[in-house]
């Protein structure tokens, strides 16, 4: 089968991705800042990597070493906070290590194949839904615009012959996301409210829709789309969307709780209205490649649940 790099391998999307390469017979190998080699958990020990996305020799020499087959690019700054001197660390880190990696990857593995994790902030705020690969590419935060130049970037190596994908991951949810993510954010606080742990949840824009899928569905899409005769960008999302009233509502009735009693809407979490709904098409991908997402919302929020009442 070969072996696989995933960047980015400590997160939620590597811990997924690493389970399936895995599974799949590759030998895989994570890369990773410095300190998160622990959380590089479906990596064998001896696969795990904090070589630096700026350091080009290093980095030259661990693809010439492992020879990777198949490389997929997750790692990436994900604040979307506006200091100047925050956006400069999201680009650098974004489209400058992007540039690093797929040009040397082109440049010493010309046979290998590249998957980026683009997201759906490429597509700002839409003035349609959904969103396709067609809808214009037009971000309105500095993330996004990184993720943009990412895209674009992968659209010119391909085009120059290297077998080139970028995959636009609308959200994607699982136990492992991140805490400051709405999602974990209500499963967590509405287990510390039934364990009287806490006395309120505190969210912002209640009527903001999202097309939450399960992240794990999403990684194997990038994975089918290295295994196509044809490098192609694809939107992978549900196609249905749903607000955040809705997951609240569904967390909370699954604990015996009333949302209501508990919610405190907070000016500090309310972000601008989004006059057309972030929701993805995905009737490329599903016509290509025959993927479709697994899990619908509840499946989510039990995935979610039952997690996070272990800990
Ligand atoms: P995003 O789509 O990458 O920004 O993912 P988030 O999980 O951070 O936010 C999803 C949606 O939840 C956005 O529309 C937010 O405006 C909305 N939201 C409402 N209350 C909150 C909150 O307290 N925290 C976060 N992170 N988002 C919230």
């Amino acid at each position: 089968m070969g072996s696989a790099l995933v960047t980015g391998a400590g997160g939620q999307d590597g811990y997924f991705l690493g389970a399936l390469l895995s599974q799949k017979g590759y030998e895989v190998h994570g890369l990773d800042k410095p300190g998160s080699e622990n959380r590089m958990e479906a990596v064998d020990p001896a696969c795990r990597w904090n070589v630096s996305l700026f350091d080009e020799e290093a980095l030259r020499d661990l693809l010439r070493k492992i020879q990777p087959s198949e490389i997929y690019h997750l790692a990436a700054f994900s604040f979307v906070n506006t200091s100047p001197e925050q956006e400069r660390e999201v680009l650098k880190n974004n489209l400058e290590a992007t540039h690093n990696l797929i040009s040397l990857c082109k440049s010493e593995l010309p046979g290998s194949r590249f998957c980026l994790a683009a997201s759906a902030e490429i597509f700002g705020t839409p003035d349609h839904s959904p969103q396709s690969e067609q809808s214009p590419v037009q971000p309105c935060n500095i993330y996004g615009v990184s993720k943009a130049a990412c895209h674009h970037l992968v659209g010119m190596y391909r085009s120059l012959g290297y077998f080139a994908c970028s995959a636009i991951l609308f959200n994607h949810e699982s136990s492992r996301r991140g805490d400051q993510f709405v999602t974990q954010k209500i499963v967590k606080t509405a287990i510390q409210i039934q364990r009287g742990q806490a006395n309120e949840l505190r969210l912002g824009s209640m009527d903001a829709v999202r097309d939450w899928g399960f992240a794990g569905d999403y990684m194997l899409a990038m994975w089918m789309m290295l295994q196509n005769d044809t490098a192609a960008d694809y939107v992978i999302a549900t196609g249905h969307g749903h607000t955040v009233r809705d997951f609240a509502e569904l967390v909370f009735q699954k604990l015996g709780l009333n949302l209501d009693d508990w919610l405190v809407v907070d000016p500090e979490f309310v972000r601008p209205a989004e006059p057309f709904p972030r929701v993805g098409d995905a009737s490329r991908i599903r016509a290509d490649l025959g993927w479709s997402s697994n899990y619908d919302l509840e499946a989510i929020v039990d995935e979610m649940l039952q997690a996070a009442l272990k800990i």
